[in-house]
């Protein structure tokens, strides 16, 4: 105005051009943001047709190969055998695809419901002791009794993620390899880790186990996995939906360890 003296008016400058530098500030972080995200969905896009064309194709000449006329009952049924493999890998990717777009949708509300922690991982570990998959593995568990902590979870989702922690500990690793569980209260926090001397994972791959773009060398994948790849991406998913976070740990040829975090119900939530 005509009555502000010189320094006042350089004061008002000065103040409008850090809220300008603050906020150019802001914008270009989001804007670093937006171009992360969408540069992981190209990458996304570009290996889920890579992945879907490798078994299309494995389907196509199996079929091409049936229509032949003359064919051995012996060939047919190997064929055939071929397609509903390649099948259920598309069957697999496809449905882990939908369920974590469905995960990520926050639009879609979770299924919450408050549990006591100590049981309800005790009770998943004794039924993945008398589960097959396990037989060959020394399972075991490291939970308090005395632990008290309630926590608020989609109970089907958690059930999920320890689904596959343990399948992949298992699948990754030689008979006789430790498996363990260790539920740790740890600043508000529940601290979830599955263990397992296991082969573990090369240095360079462990911070791209999450990532929906990680597709292992088929090498160190055993035949008998049919995961779609997706299954870690998924967990984290879940997890930071749940407020917590998640985290690999592994030694080449010793093992692995992924630790997920959970609030703890306060008491004052509890009022
Ligand atoms: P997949 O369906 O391939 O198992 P995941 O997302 O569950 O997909 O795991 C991604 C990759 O991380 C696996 O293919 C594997 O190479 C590696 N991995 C996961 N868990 C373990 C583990 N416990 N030990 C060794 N490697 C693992």
């Amino acid at each position: 105005s005509v009555f502000s003296t010189p320094e006042i008016e350089s004061e008002k400058v000065n103040e409008l051009s850090a809220r300008l530098l603050e906020v150019t500030e802001a914008l270009k972080k989001s804007n670093d943001e937006l171009r992360r995200v969408q540069r992981e969905r190209e990458e996304m896009l570009s290996n889920i047709s890579h992945d879907l064309r490798a078994p299309l194709t494995a389907i196509r000449s199996a079929m091409d190969c049936l229509s032949l006329e003359s064919l051995t009952e012996e060939e047919r049924k190997q064929y055939l055998g071929t397609m509903d493999r390649r099948m259920k890998t598309l069957e697999n990717l496809v449905a882990d695809m939908y369920y974590l777009f469905c995960v990520e949708d926050t639009g879609k509300k979770l299924d919450f419901v408050k549990v006591s922690a100590a049981p309800f991982f005790e009770e998943y570990f004794i039924d993945a002791t008398t589960d097959e998959r396990y037989d060959t593995k020394d399972m075991q568990l490291d939970l308090d009794e005395s632990l008290d902590a309630e926590i608020n979870i989609d109970i089907q989702k958690i059930i999920r993620v320890l689904d596959n922690l343990f399948t992949n500990a298992a699948k990754y690793s030689d008979d006789g390899a430790m498996i363990k569980l260790s539920v740790v209260p740890v600043n508000g926090f529940l601290q979830v880790s599955v263990r397992d001397t296991g082969m573990g994972i090369p240095e360079e791959d462990v911070k791209n186990v999450f990532g929906r773009t990680f597709t292992v060398s088929s090498a160190r994948t055993p035949n008998s996995a049919t995961g779609s790849g997706l299954g870690l991406s998924i967990a984290k998913a879940i997890i930071e939906r749940h407020g917590g976070t998640i985290d690999c740990e592994s030694k080449l040829g010793e093992g692995t360890c992924f630790t997920f975090t959970l609030p703890v119900v306060t008491e004052q939530q509890n009022l």
